[in-house]
């Protein structure tokens, strides 16, 4: 465990921080290891990530994200930091998985507020969950729009206008219906209930007709593509959905065109705040994992933490995980405490904690040499969880147009 620089972490923090890090060393990290080895069409079935989660919901980590007032844990932002990092800690995959599964939740309290049969239907019986069995996603990536949903409206002449989503909304009376599809990247995809789900309904406004719903992923016309093979981050579920002529009630739609631009940057300043901390819990582990390493083989007759190119790699390591952790909790402590949290410092946050932690784990499996990619090693499966963050949630490149381009109306000197 790292040395706590923040003067002022209460007892109830500590001991957050001591027994969500145990619950990751003892349970997630186990399970991911089991998971990463299985083939994807496994895995939401498999006992290893059925009773991971239903412990996760068990100790109320799935609504850490969920205000207070709306049944949520209750955290500030400083203690939704550690919980994040330590799940991630653990592994990657489960943390994301527990962190998207709040989405629909939490969405209904964000866009939603007053609407009480939708925290009704959304929030409370999620809150309430605690053996596992009612998981939420969010699902905006489509087959053919990726990074389009991030930089329309960070590129000269606006193009977005001419870009139209899969996922198309048409009104009918007392409601819309739903026709196309989602990406198979969809976090919890082959698994989830509900849907924080986004869709066109203008367009003739291209991407700036966009709306949100929230819908039941039990309705008729909604099916599942199979689990696709990948990288890393393999304890987490991902699948395509399909929606064909799915009918969605009136109140369902939580932000239409005109709340879309509020909604979505929002959604991704909470999504990239979070990505931060959990990859910064990344960025520790793979530190641990070379630290731990560098103290037990012995080469040349001494420790590896006695030779010197160690011991500058494990100071690089130990600088660049300092720093994610430094800069995330910042902008987790104001985004999290905020009506209009800065998409900006979010961006800034998720871009520099994943590419920190693909840096640091790359560097840990240099200090482990051959057993460095072994999959008899943690670190190895490590490094393939961090590759896949500087893509998830958009790829770094992508946010970066999008939050370079807002650059140009800050405040300067
Ligand atoms: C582990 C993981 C989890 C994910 N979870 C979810 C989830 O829960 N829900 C969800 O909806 N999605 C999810 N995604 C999808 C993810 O958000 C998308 O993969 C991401 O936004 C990129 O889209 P794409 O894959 O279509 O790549 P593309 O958009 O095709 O990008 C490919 C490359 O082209 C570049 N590029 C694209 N557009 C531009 C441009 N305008 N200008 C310059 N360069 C450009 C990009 O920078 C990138 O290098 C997840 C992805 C991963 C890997």
């Amino acid at each position: 465990m790292y040395m706590e620089l923040t003067p002022d972490l209460s007892g109830e923090h500590e001991q957050i921080k001591e027994t969500v890090h145990a619950f990751a060393k003892e349970v997630l990290r186990p399970a991911a290891r089991t998971l990463d080895s299985i083939p994807a069409e496994q895995v939401a079935d498999h006992p290893g990530f059925r009773n991971a989660l239903r412990q996760a919901y068990e100790m109320n980590l799935h609504t850490i994200l969920v205000p207070e007032g709306f049944g949520g844990m209750g955290l500030d932002p400083l203690g939704t930091h550690i919980v994040l990092e330590e799940l991630a800690w653990g592994s990657a995959g489960f943390a994301i998985s527990i962190a998207v599964s709040q989405f629909p939740a939490f969405g209904a309290c964000l866009l939603a507020t007053d609407n009480e049969e939708l925290i009704a239907e959304f929030t409370t019986p999620f809150v309430e969950n605690r053996d596992g069995s009612l998981i939420g996603c969010w699902a905006i990536t489509e087959p053919d729009h990726g990074s389009d949903w991030l930089t329309f409206g960070g590129m000269e002449g606006d193009p977005g206008e001419g870009i139209v989503p899969n996922l198309r909304a048409k009104k009918v009376d007392g409601g819309w219906v739903l026709n196309g599809q989602k990406a198979a990247w969809i976090s919890n995809g082959p698994v989830a209930h509900h849907a924080y789900l986004f869709l066109n309904l203008d367009p003739l406004k291209g991407m700036r007709g966009s709306g949100i719903a929230l819908v039941d992923l039990g309705s008729p016309g909604v099916s599942r593509g199979k689990a696709w093979e990948k990288l890393g981050q393999r304890a987490l579920p991902q699948g395509e959905l399909y929606f064909d002529d799915v009918f969605v009630p009136d109140e369902n739609l939580i932000a239409n065109p005109e709340l879309y631009p509020f909604a979505i940057d929002a959604t991704l300043s909470i999504a990239n705040t979070a990505m931060s901390a959990l990859f910064t819990g990344v960025a520790q582990a793979a530190f641990d994992e070379a630290f731990r390493h560098a103290k037990e083989r012995v080469q040349g007759g001494r420790a590896l933490i006695e030779h010197s190119t160690v011991q500058v790699s494990l100071f690089e390591m130990f600088k660049t995980v300092e720093a994610a952790r430094a800069l995330s909790r910042r902008v987790m402590v104001y985004n999290y405490q905020t009506i209009t949290p800065s998409l900006k410092h979010a961006v800034a946050a998720k871009v520099f904690c994943t590419d920190a932690a693909v840096k640091v784990a790359h560097m840990a499996i240099q200090v482990f040499g051959g057993m460095g990619v072994s999959k008899e090693s943690d670190i190895e499966m490590i490094f393939r969880d961090a590759r896949m963050a500087q893509i998830e949630d958009g790829v770094n490149e992508a946010l970066a147009i999008n939050a370079g381009h807002s650059l140009q109306f800050m405040e300067g000197e």
